[in-house]
């Protein structure tokens, strides 16, 4: 680590902490008592803040609104019995977040003053970090670009912030997919690697149509043939074929997810057979009908293991087992959980401490 940060922080003098409400906390609606600030200009980083969160005001000409320069992080605090705060693998968040400034032309963050702005603000507002079981900080942190000009070109300014804010359980109950094959998230030579708002926004259609069709989420498959599995809505995608462990490998259409890698890192420690390469429609379902296909489930922070119950292709609905009975991602679910809770050693150096 460098030198420590030097952040001017100018502390609420009304927490909302008291009225917000921990037994009902919907994903990403409450946000902690601050966020934090940054300035791109003049080719370096500056305006170290951390102040209360609240309403920002910016040009209606500012570039990131017409040609979207943005793009974001997502990762987690959790709080141990003893009150220890950790945030889990944040360098990994960092070093990604920088794969997607390269990508959209926007500057480089340094790690550290990404890791030590969230440790700054995890922990000034650590009392709204929530200890009930499956509950955590969510901690997202994001660039855009801020120049005042409708040229297109790489904006010269940007403003980096940090919002948080505490959160239960994403997804309720085990997911009802469809694999899509008409709408692509990605395509070959694009940023589908990148975590860019960009992506989001095309995503938005597809999903709401699925959701018509009565559906949780998509199975996004290459935006070539539609013949090859790729992500589970903004989350990675596992299946168990036979006893090994097969996601799609990374390639420039797939985000390369920090939960992806721990729980391959993970099945690897546990002797599973683990296989990362191209994933077949196909493949998947004739798994599932010949009752190969034991388990499968999206992996990502927001959602951490989310158990697929049935998949739709083609019109045809196949059905899982039943997902309470699925060995490895309940396996999975729980020894994350025990490493991000502090309930067991830290053996790969997944925690840092605030
Ligand atoms: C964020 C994200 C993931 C999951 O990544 P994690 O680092 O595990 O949170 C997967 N796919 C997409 C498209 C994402 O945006």
């Amino acid at each position: 680590m460098t030198d420590t940060l030097d952040i001017k922080i100018t502390k609420t003098n009304k927490s909302r902490l008291e009225e917000t409400d921990f037994s009902h906390l919907p994903f990403g609606k409450v946000f902690s008592d601050h966020m934090f600030t940054a300035d791109y200009e003049d080719g370096e980083w500056k305006n170290f803040q951390i102040v209360p969160y609240g309403d920002i005001s910016f040009s209606p000409a500012i570039s990131v609104l017409h040609y979207g320069q943005a793009f974001f992080e997502g990762l987690k605090a959790y709080k141990h019995d003893d009150g220890k705060v950790t945030v889990f693998r944040p360098y990994k968040n960092a070093e990604r977040f920088n794969k997607s400034a390269e990508r959209l032309c926007a500057p480089e963050l340094p790690e550290d003053i990404f890791v030590q702005s969230i440790a700054a603000l995890v922990d000034l507002d650590r009392d709204w970090i929530p200890t009930a079981a499956h509950h955590s900080l969510y901690i997202r942190p994001f660039m855009f670009s801020t120049d005042p000009y409708l040229g297109v070109q790489p904006s010269k300014t940007y403003k980096y912030m940090v919002l948080t804010g505490p959160v239960g359980a994403y997804f309720s109950k085990p997911l009802k997919v469809k694999v899509e094959t008409k709408y692509s998230r990605a395509s070959e030579g694009g940023f589908g690697f990148a975590k860019a708002a960009g992506n989001y926004a095309g995503s938005l259609l597809p999903a709401q149509e699925a959701m018509k069709e009565g559906f949780d989420q998509l199975i996004w498959t290459d935006g070539r043939d539609h013949a090859f599995v790729e992500e589970l809505g903004a989350a990675n995608v596992m299946f168990m074929i036979d006893g090994t462990l097969i996601t799609p490998s990374t390639r420039d259409t797939i985000l390369k997810g920090v939960t992806r890698d721990s729980v391959l890192t993970l099945a690897r420690k546990w002797g599973i057979p683990v296989e990362e390469r191209r994933v077949s429609v196909a493949e998947v379902i004739d798994a599932l009908k010949n009752g190969k296909l034991t388990e499968a489930f999206g992996v990502g922070t927001a959602a951490t293991i989310a158990p697929i119950a049935s998949i739709g292709s083609e019109g045809e609905l196949y059905h899982l087992p039943d997902t309470t009975k699925a060995e490895f991602s309940n396996r999975t679910l729980k020894a994350l959980n025990e490493i991000r809770y502090g309930k067991v050693a830290d053996e790969f150096g997944w925690n840092y401490t605030v």
